[in-house]
């Protein structure tokens, strides 16, 4: 057997995989495999992948695949097309005038108007939240292992996991890294067994923390909360762009009680979200999501996702290339917390729950990508924020 890194895996489909079942199938493979090149064009499907995929492994990918997109459905909840010219990518101009400063893959350094956007729409949001009397919190932007543990994180979502971990903490570790890592080595990346395990992870979702912390409740009566933070996923943009972070800033409301009551709070929040997307008059909508999981077990939580409705995503297009990209989601998390956390009701069920969340980095750059860089020219309902 050859040594080679590359293997070439083909497969043709029993009908034609196009649009979003198209994009679902190439982003669940990305995700499950070292992807190094990807043609998916009508029934025949194309990948070189930069490690050993067993062929029979490969193939009851794709059956699993084909299943999970014949179950796709594009339900729409809310559409908005008010038809405007077209600007172009305003990404260049912010970094020109350096209201947007990479200094990373997906990291990004914000300020002047974008930084005040972005002030001005998660406080649009707090105040929301507080109005309906929402429990404001802080939370510390990263999770402890048994966070992860218990809600199945690393079998559900491993593409996305980014961990922390100290020094040793032996002098001999230290002396090793201080020495190792010294300014006069080159190096890009750490990568060393001086590093102790990781007990902690960045959090991945702002909300978590708040179900985590009510471990062992017993008497949860219904409440709303509120919380905002940066939020950190294993992934950058393949232009170098805004839309898609490694780090990037959520601000969430939570709901947390009986069926019935996450049921109301649900509706309410999706009302929010229309009157929001409704008031910037942009060109979106709001559509039941399918989530790329890792292709485990969790494939069969995709299909389920759609069914029941639990993600809607709020999505916006970037006129510049026709594409569309999720501003944020409302979603129903069932009793999934409630159970992994032993999370009761006054009743003794597990609790229900579910959250609001919006991300602000990519809704900015979308009214820019909408409305271009001439604030001037902007709506008057959109300059009043900058003036205000
Ligand atoms: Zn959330």
């Amino acid at each position: 057997m050859s040594t080679a890194t590359a293997c070439q895996h083909r497969h043709r489909f029993g009908r034609e995989i196009s649009g979003a079942a198209a994009d679902f199938v190439i982003a669940a493979l990305r995700r499950t495999y070292a992807v190094e090149d990807l043609a998916l064009t009508g029934r025949d499907l194309c990948a070189t992948i930069g490690e050993p995929v067993a062929a029979d492994a490969f193939a009851g990918l794709m059956r699993r695949l084909e299943f999970v997109t014949g179950k796709m459905t594009d339900r729409t909840l809310y559409e908005n097309r008010p038809g405007r010219a077209a600007p172009p990518d305003p990404f260049a101009a912010l970094v020109a005038r350096r209201d947007v400063q990479p200094i990373g893959p997906g990291m990004f350094v914000l300020q002047g108007e974008f930084l005040r956007l972005q002030r001005h729409f998660d406080e649009h949001w707090r105040a929301i939240a507080l109005r309906l009397g929402a429990v404001e919190q802080d939370n510390p932007a990263v999770w402890p292992v048994e966070l992860y543990r218990k809600i199945d994180y690393f079998a559900d979502f491993p593409h996305q996991v980014i961990l922390a971990a100290p020094v040793k903490p032996h002098h001999a570790d230290r002396a090793a890294v201080a020495s190792a890592y010294a300014r006069r080595e080159d190096y890009a990346a750490v990568a060393t067994d001086h590093l102790a395990p990781s007990t902690f992870g960045l959090q991945s979702a702002v909300c978590d923390t708040c179900y985590f912390a009510l471990q062992g409740a017993r008497d949860h009566h219904d409440t709303l909360y509120t919380t905002r933070n940066k939020v950190f996923r294993n992934e950058c943009s393949e232009t170098g762009s805004l839309d898609r972070l490694t780090s990037f800033t959520v601000r969430d409301i939570m709901f947390v009680g009986s069926e019935r009551y996450v049921l109301a709070q649900r509706e309410a929040m999706l009302e929010q979200a229309v009157a929001f997307l409704d008031h910037l008059d942009l060109d979106a909508t709001i559509a039941a999501a399918n989530d790329p999981f890792f292709t485990g077990d969790a494939m069969i939580k995709t299909v389920y996702q759609n069914a029941a409705d639990l993600k809607q995503e709020l999505l916006v297009t970037l006129p510049f290339n026709g594409r569309e990209m999720a501003i944020g989601s409302v979603n129903l998390h069932q009793d999934f917390f409630g159970r992994c956390f032993d999370i009761a009701q006054p009743d003794g069920r597990p609790v229900w729950s579910g959250c609001l969340g919006i991300g602000f980095e990519r809704l900015i750059y979308a009214i820019y990508a909408q409305y271009g860089l001439d604030t001037a020219a902007w709506p008057a309902h959109l300059r009043e924020i900058l003036e205000s």
